[in-house]
């Protein structure tokens, strides 16, 4: 079976195309604000614009290795969590691709397809999984549906680190810049710890290390400080998790999941707890349309089909509404 995958619910618009067996193409536009950070209308406009020419590469690149566009079997979509006018644009791409080439629609949770394209692509089992991304942050694992353990009581810890980024004058995304600063950083300067049982909190950290900044504190100091204190709150939880639920693999996610530090960290952690780390490869880390692709055929393989009626977007979906029928 051949499944397409819209993703766009941020800053990338991508399509995915998978077969069970491996990933076929992935092809991305994405959003780049000029300055400041991501906005909503502006991304969907950025989306809405791009999409036509898209699709129309990924088919004429489909072509090139033989498939044309009638053997796609299923038009998956990335139904929520995410910013409410790039859903739509997506959603309406995806119902008029539904209809015009006669193929039925998948609804997919976005955190979900994270979760199972880094199953899939890692052979992981039953991990549990990190994922770390812009808008989200969560630590997730599998008992019966997917479980949230733990995540942030307000924003994404990638969201916090481009809010920082920002107040330093680096450009949008400030992740990897942030994390080139903090390479370079001597001192550590204490910023608040906020983990809440199993939850965390990163809007304090970035008042404080705005602060940090403000007093004179060198921007490597500052980044250093606040990667090491934010990355330990998500280790934290994530090791918490593992131990509780007895689980011996943890997975990363989400785009945050390329920094070096962070991964060192959960190394660190796997090794002394005897777990396996696994992460997937960048492009399938971030936000990507083969996650979607590859999640919406598990989920047909499992007899589940969205009709049109049923394909309206949703901002807040969470990944334990959904049912799980697949191993
Ligand atoms: P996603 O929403 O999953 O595609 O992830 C996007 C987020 O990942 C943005 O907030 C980026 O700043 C962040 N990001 C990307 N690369 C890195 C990095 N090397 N270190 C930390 N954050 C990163
Ligand atoms: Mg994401």
């Amino acid at each position: 079976m051949i499944s397409l995958g819209i993703e766009g619910t941020a800053w990338n618009l991508s399509v995915g195309v998978v077969s069970e067996k491996d990933v076929i193409l992935l092809e991305n536009d994405p959003y780049i604000p000029d300055r400041g950070g991501i906005h909503p209308r502006e991304a969907a406009q950025h989306h809405s614009e791009k999409m036509g020419a898209l699709l129309k590469k990924v088919f004429l690149k489909l072509r090139e290795t033989g498939i044309e566009p009638e053997d796609i079997d299923i038009v998956a979509f990335s139904q929520g969590p995410g910013m409410g006018p790039c859903l739509r644009v997506v959603a309406t791409a995806a119902r008029v691709l539904a209809l015009k080439l006669g193929k039925p629609l998948v609804g997919v949770n976005h955190c979900l397809a994270h979760v199972e394209v880094g199953r899939w692509i890692c052979k992981a089992k039953n991990p549990v999984t990190l994922y770390v991304s812009g808008g989200n942050s969560q630590v997730i694992a599998r008992k019966g549906k997917y479980r949230v353990f733990g995540e942030t009581l307000d924003i994404g810890i990638g969201n916090a680190i481009d809010k920082l980024a920002r107040y330093m004058g680096l450009k949008h995304p400030g992740g990897p810049r942030i994390e080139k600063l903090a390479k370079k950083g001597k001192n550590y300067y204490e910023l608040p710890y906020v983990v809440k049982g199993m939850d965390f909190s990163f809007s304090g950290l970035v008042t404080a290390a705005k602060k940090l900044y403000d007093s004179g504190i060198p921007a490597e100091d500052v980044a250093y400080s606040f990667q090491e204190t934010a990355f330990a709150m998500l280790v934290e939880v994530t090791e918490r998790a593992l131990a509780y639920l007895n689980l011996d693999e943890v997975l990363i996610a989400g785009g945050v999941g390329a920094n070096s530090r962070l991964r060192e960290m959960l190394e660190v952690m796997c090794e002394d707890r005897s777990a396996k780390f696994y992460s997937p490869p960048k492009e399938l880390l971030g936000d990507n349309g083969a996650m979607i692709a590859y999640t919406g055929l598990l989920m047909y393989s499992c007899g589940f089909e969205t009709s049109v009626e049923d394909s309206k977007i949703k901002p807040d979906f969470r990944i334990d509404e959904v049912e799980v029928l697949w191993d």
